[in-house]
């Protein structure tokens, strides 16, 4: 883009003169020839000066004119930051290349975690980086592929020919392998992931371009899901597994404005003694047709779609209205997408106020993914969390990849030792020496520890004795609701308590 108005700005040296000349020149030729000065050169000669002169102007205008037409033309298919042929180009040469009967190869490149590189450093890092990558798909694709910026950090590589799918294939992996090595953008080293999306169209089935973009976009997607840094290859299934998806999001959105979003509470005890010291408010989905679905089908979708924002809401206003009675810790599950959005401190802020609901009574419980994904708008939202009082809890510890660098960043008040790492170690001692490490790893960083999915009396046993402070599992309550918890409050806290209150509901709350 920085070559063009230097051209017109020569062009305009170049022309402005030659016009002024010209018309002076005219003028003089007219003024000579009317008073009859002109003597020494003939006006015939005069005459055909102003014209080559008016024609070497034409020439000029023409050249420049064109010259910019052209690069106009450029310019629609190419992308000015990276110079790499754009959206339009791309749909031309698929269009190109499937005139034989050539397989025709699309791979849609996603750059995973660049909003957090334009957000941590700015735009202009952001643009180089953007730069880098477009260099390094360039120099991976050689002269086999042509590879696209399609906009904002999404590119395209496109190849045709025998075996055009795998060997595109092979290329996407080599530049995945690449960028598990940051890139230097001035002083700067800058990790950035890929996740890509592969689809192909044959002789025997041909694609129009658009249809092999879509299909390529939502493998890509799935890509993102699976856990990015992947490629993945378009599937049908994926197009049945979206139009699900899209149903349920309808319903779901139909079932807030009925009300068939509830709450179901499940007690924990303090490791020592059982005495109810928390509940954990989950969400259930009572539909209209009486069928209840579990947290475990609606809530990926509702995290898709966004709906999470005012479910997470709605859950959480209904939890401290409800805990508010208990004067017991209430723990509320947190999305990634609600930590990502921006209203949401000042949502929680509002709640506890208009409820008057204690902060210091109120978890978070959020997950690693959920930090992984955005960590340092996650610390930001933390942060302000944390200054009114509320604790952060980190779910469902065990499944992910959890460092002690993680653990130390994000301070969590609480560990909660996933259900498969209890299992686990009553299992093998593999694992048990993994939660026993875990155990004195969150005790040195001085976060309490709950133990979840506690079913057996030998598991409550084992993470007792490992030093749990807290256990929460079917051993000891399931998931009730709240006139239930009301009740078991009341009972706790009657002057003479029953002689044994451990294990005392189970079995008895199923399926709420
Ligand atoms: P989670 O936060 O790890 O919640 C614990 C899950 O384990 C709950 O399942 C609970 O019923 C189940 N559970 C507890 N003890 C036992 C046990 O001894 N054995 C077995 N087999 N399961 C046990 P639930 O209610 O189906 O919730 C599943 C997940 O859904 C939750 O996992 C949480 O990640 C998510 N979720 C639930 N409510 C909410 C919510 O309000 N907001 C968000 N963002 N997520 C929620
Ligand atoms: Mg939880
Ligand atoms: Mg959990």
């Amino acid at each position: 883009m920085s070559a063009r108005p230097l051209r017109l700005t020569i062009a305009g040296l170049v022309l402005a003169p030659l016009l002024v000349l010209s018309l002076v020149f005219g003028i003089m030729l007219i003024i000579g020839i009317a008073t009859g000065q002109i003597t020494v050169v003939s006006p015939a000669q005069l005459t055909i000066s102003a014209i080559l002169i008016y024609a070497a102007t034409l020439l000029v205008l023409g050249w420049t004119g064109s010259s910019n037409v052209r690069e106009l033309e450029a310019l629609g298919t190419l992308d000015a930051l990276t110079r790499l042929p754009n959206r339009s180009a791309l749909h031309v040469d698929i269009e190109r290349s499937s005139q034989g009967r050539d397989e025709v190869a699309i791979a849609l490149i996603d750059l995973d975690s660049f909003k957090q590189v334009n957000d941590h450093y700015g735009h202009v890092v952001g643009d180089q980086l953007i730069q880098q990558c477009a260099n390094l798909l360039r120099e991976v694709c050689g002269v086999e592929a042509r590879c696209y910026r399609l906009g904002g950090d999404e590119f395209a590589a496109v190849m045709a020919g025998q075996a055009a799918g795998t060997i595109l294939e092979g290329m996407c992996r080599t530049l995945i392998d690449r960028l598990r090595e940051p890139l230097d953008v001035g002083e700067r080293s800058i990790s950035v992931g890929a996740s890509i999306g592969l689809a192909r169209s044959t002789a025997e089935v041909r694609l129009c371009s658009s249809e092999m973009l879509r299909r390529a976009d939502v493998a890509m997607y799935m890509s993102k899901r699976g856990g990015k840094m992947r490629c993945t290859w378009f599937s049908e299934s994926f197009d049945r597994r979206r139009e699900r998806m899209r149903a349920i999001e309808d319903e779901i959105r139909e079932g807030i404005a009925a009300g068939e979003f509830g709450l179901a509470y499940q007690p924990l005890v303090n490791a020592v003694g059982g005495r109810i010291v928390a509940v954990e408010a989950l969400l259930r989905w009572q539909r209209r047709d009486g069928k209840m679905i579990g947290p475990n089908v609606f809530i990926p979708v509702a995290e898709d779609s966004g709906l999470i924002n005012t479910l997470g809401l709605l859950a959480l206003r209904r939890a401290v209205e409800d805990a508010g009675r208990w004067g017991i810790t209430l723990s509320v599950n947190i999305s990634a997408a609600q930590l990502r959005n921006p209203e949401f401190p000042i949502q929680l802020g509002e709640v506890l106020e208009e409820t008057g609901f204690p902060a210091e009574l109120l978890e978070l419980e959020v997950t690693e993914t959920c930090l992984v994904l955005d960590p340092v708008v996650a610390e930001r939202a933390l942060d302000v969390i944390r200054s009114f009082g509320v604790r952060i809890v980190l779910d469902d510890f065990g499944t992910g990849y959890a460092s002690i660098g993680f653990l130390r960043r994000f301070r969590f008040e609480k560990l909660k030792l996933d259900r498969s790492l209890v299992m686990l170690a009553g299992e093998d001692d593999g694992s048990r020496a993994m939660m026993l490490s875990s155990i004195a790893m969150a005790r040195a960083l001085n976060m309490s520890v709950t133990a979840e999915g506690v079913e057996t009396s030998e598991q409550a046993d084992m993470v007792r004795a490992a030093g749990c402070d807290q256990i929460q599992g079917w051993l000891y309550y399931k998931a009730m609701g709240a006139q239930e918890v009301d009740r078991l409050i009341a009972a706790q806290n009657a002057p003479v308590l029953p002689a044994n209150v451990t294990p005392l509901m189970q079995g008895k709350n199923a399926g709420t």
